[in-house]
């Protein structure tokens, strides 16, 4: 009998085992947390393997050492609104101008008329904007492999942005490298559930007694370093800092990302992608005047081809050459750690619901004076990097 996966830990959910199935055996079905996993219909299922042999997840071994040909910059759009809308300096939007223009598809993350989070493709800047920004939830990928090894069959040009184990999954069920494909990932330290997701989205209608209309995870009315979350309503919106938005506090405590973010083999400089981004936390390192605190993406770029791309980006964006040094990201070194409080929270949150959610959705006094008070006092005296490498390893 064929086993996916031996636990929950060894499942990221990138759906290669179930594009691969030559029976249309496997689908994709959500967990109690909300997580989608592959489940095998035994009655189709000829036990060929194939699903087992495509998963990316339980082959990968971790590499420790920084590759010798990553190269490291710190981009930003040029135009201060696009920066204002992305997460970090706009560089997805840098790198996605580039594949239009040669009349190739985009394919990420957006939302869909229900704000749940999904993958699909854009093909103009309309549609490529509605990818524009982090959404912090595990998006649903649907069936979006099988289409893009379609459109890379026709030889159109493809870029793919989304997770570090969304791409090793899509590249694994390619098979093959296609000299017509671009693979971008972020820096991921975790994606949360998309059913806390659903009853947050739920609970913030009810309490504003209206429909929302509009989400922005990085809202940046009060800079990039102090973003929020912004939801508007008909008639009224909720604006939370970061540091203090209940779904924020449960996302960055470990409580509700997937069990294999825990274990994630994605964690490590060795990318699968040709370019890497995330935000260029510490870039104050590297120059004193790139950054107006509107964003500044940190690019990796990890191949040739992703070399060739960012050589040839153009006008839309102000580039500088920088380091490894110049940076700290954990996630590069080492997976999330899973808080031990996870499985209390999800049993007092089976039990008891929203009173779970505002019990560890609320950051506890250590919690309050780190990030309050320690975290603006390391920042602006240049120490966080050195801090959080020493804290981390
Ligand atoms: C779940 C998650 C965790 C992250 N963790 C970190 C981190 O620990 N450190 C860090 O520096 N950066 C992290 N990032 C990345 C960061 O938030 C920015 O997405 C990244 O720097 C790109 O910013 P940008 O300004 O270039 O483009 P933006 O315009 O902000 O581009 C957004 C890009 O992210 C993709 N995307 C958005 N939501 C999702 C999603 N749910 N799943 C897959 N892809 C998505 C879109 O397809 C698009 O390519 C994370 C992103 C996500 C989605």
């Amino acid at each position: 009998m064929i086993h996916l996966y031996k636990g929950k830990g060894n499942c990221c959910g990138c759906t290669a085992c179930m594009n691969i199935c030559p029976y249309n055996s496997i689908t994709m079905k959500k967990d109690e947390e909300g997580f989608l996993y592959p489940v095998i219909d035994l009655n189709t299922c000829t036990q060929c393997g194939a699903c087992v042999k495509v998963c990316a997840f339980h082959k990968k071994e971790y590499e420790e050492k920084i590759p010798k040909d990553q190269e490291v910059f710190a981009l930003r759009h040029t135009d201060r609104k696009v920066r204002e809308k992305s997460s970090s300096g706009g560089a997805f939007t840098v790198i996605s101008d580039h594949i239009l223009n040669q009349g190739g598809a985009v394919y990420g993350a957006v939302f869909n008329e229900s704000f749940e989070v999904i993958h699909s493709k854009a093909w103009d800047r309309e549609r490529r904007n509605k990818m524009r920004g982090s959404k912090y939830v595990q998006s649903d990928l649907g069936n979006i492999f099988k289409e893009i090894k379609s459109e890379l069959e026709r030889g159109k040009p493809v870029l793919f942005t989304g997770t570090p184990c969304q791409n090793g999954g899509l590249k694994s069920y390619l098979g093959r490298e296609y000299p017509n494909l671009i693979l971008c990932d972020t820096a991921c330290h975790g994606v949360p559930s998309p059913k806390i997701w659903a009853d947050y989205k739920a609970y913030l209608e009810e309490k504003h007694q209206d429909k929302i209309k509009e989400i922005n995870f990085r809202n940046k009315d009060s800079g990039w370093q102090n973003s929020s979350l912004k939801v508007v309503f008909g008639k009224s919106e909720y604006k939370k800092d970061m540091q203090q938005d209940p779904y924020y506090i449960l996302f960055f405590s470990h409580l509700i990302i997937r069990p294999s973010c825990h274990q994630c083999v994605y964690a490590s400089y060795h990318r699968v992608t040709d370019i890497t981004l995330a935000d260029f936390w510490g870039i104050e390192n590297s120059s004193k005047t790139f950054s107006d605190d509107t964003g500044v993406s940190l690019v990796l770029v990890n191949t040739r081809k992703g070399k060739e791309l960012i050589g040839n980006i153009g006008k839309d964006s102000d580039m500088i050459k920088s380091s490894h040094s110049a940076f700290y990201q954990p996630i590069f070194e080492i997976p999330s750690k899973m808080s031990p409080k996870r499985q209390l929270f999800w049993s007092e949150y089976f039990a008891k619901g929203n009173k779970a959610f505002r019990k560890y959705g609320k950051l506890s006094t250590l919690q309050w004076i780190i990030k309050r008070i320690i975290v603006p006092v390391l920042k602006k005296t240049g120490l966080y990097n050195l801090a959080v490498k020493v804290f981390f390893k």
